[in-house]
């Protein structure tokens, strides 16, 4: 077990300090730490969990006369909360009768008694979309389940006809009050789990669950450019919240599958697109192809392999703005592999206007074989 800190170290207060100062320490301290706060930060958490801690034994005369004598030993079996344990709500419902007249009400979020409100779940799910859905923006109709409220029992849990009774134990509060020495404890009711309420004959349907799988369709709106893996959330689609808690939302993940000529590249698509060599030497008009249709792109003279040329406003809409990206044309200049009589005698002579060695024109194919044959 790791070695605890000095409580009276932990709330910077002196070991003759009065109730008050203690009280006013704790105070100040777990305001300072509370996970409201401090979203997501376990080193607050700890820090108010331990202030927690060294409170319960300060608070009480009996706990912090022990803790004088001996220490955190004299500790074992005096009743302390396992903190570590507890979600800040609780130690905090914990405390809260002790603060209430301090203004520290105004931190927990209250409902008037009962159980808390509670958001529903968020629900996800996906879509495929082309490239052309994607850059004309799309809407698309989805189905998908969830879990909603039961139609058998309208969300009560309780058989047709029967009605979930108040639970007697917490007269629906869903906690109960209980006096531990010094101070007042508030936890959840142990009768109705903090429901509030008891069901006594289930509705057969949700066996008491209050919730169904329900089919539901919906018409999302895509908007114009969005890429893959971004993420549509649609509010209030999710599942219903209980106790009057808001419904959770649906997250669409979009998916875009791959398109055979273009590759994007933020706004921008990129083709490869394959010309001649005599086009790469002598320029030319050539034809390409677009998402909308088809364009024209000049090609000028002694174009190189590899090179780029932009075509504005042919990419994809942006989807802050809706201006339209670039067309990125990189030419893959292609060397024949075949050559017609003509068109070999015209390199040839071409070739010796460069004065570069070439090749002898090859051999036919029955001369090769009759060289292999003969094993020369
Ligand atoms: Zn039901
Ligand atoms: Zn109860």
């Amino acid at each position: 077990m790791a070695s605890k800190r000095d409580y009276y170290e932990v709330l910077g207060v002196d070991r003759n300090a009065s109730a008050d100062e203690i009280k006013r320490a704790y105070r100040k301290l777990a305001m300072k730490y509370h996970p409201d706060r401090n979203p997501d930060d376990p080193a607050a958490e700890a820090s108010f969990k331990e202030c927690a801690e060294a409170f319960e034994v300060l608070s009480e005369p009996e706990k912090r006369q022990r803790y004088d004598k001996f220490g955190h030993e004299g500790l074992r079996g005096a009743g302390m909360h396992d903190f570590s344990g507890m979600n800040a709500g609780d130690i905090f419902s914990m405390f809260e009768d002790l603060f209430g007249d301090m203004g520290f009400g105004g931190f927990t979020q209250r409902h008037g008694g009962g159980p808390r409100a509670r958001r529903g779940y968020d629900l996800e799910t996906a879509i495929d979309l082309t490239l052309n859905e994607a850059a004309a923006g799309i809407e698309r109709e989805i189905d998908f389940t969830r879990q909603d409220i039961c139609e058998t029992c309208k969300g009560t849990g309780a058989k047709p006809g029967t009605q979930p009774e108040t639970c007697a134990t917490c007269g629906g509060q869903g906690k109960v009050a209980m006096r531990q020495g010094f101070f007042q404890m508030v936890r959840t009711c142990q009768a109705c789990g903090g429901a509030g309420k008891i069901i006594k004959e289930r509705c057969p349907d949700c066996r008491g669950t209050e919730r169904q799988p329900k089919k539901r369709t919906i018409t999302v709106k895509v908007p114009a450019g969005i890429a893959d893996g971004q993420v549509i959330r649609v509010g209030g689609e999710g599942e219903p919240g209980s106790d009057g808690g808001p419904r959770g939302d649906l997250h669409v993940v979009v998916r875009v599958r791959p398109h055979d000529l273009f590759m994007r590249d933020g706004d921008n698509l990129v083709l490869d697109m394959p010309i001649s060599f005599t086009q790469a030497s002598l320029g030319g008009q050539v034809e390409v192809p677009t998402l909308d249709q088809r364009a024209e792109l000049a090609i000028p003279r002694g174009t190189q392999h590899g090179q780029v040329f932009r075509m504005r406003g042919e990419g994809m809409p942006s989807l802050r703005n809706g201006r339209k990206g670039d067309l990125l044309v990189r030419v893959n200049v292609e060397i024949p592999k075949k050559l017609t009589e003509k068109q070999e005698q015209l390199l040839r002579e071409f070739a010796e206007t460069e004065d570069k060695d070439v090749m002898p024109r090859s051999k036919g194919f029955w001369d090769k074989i009759k060289d292999v044959l003969s094993g020369d």
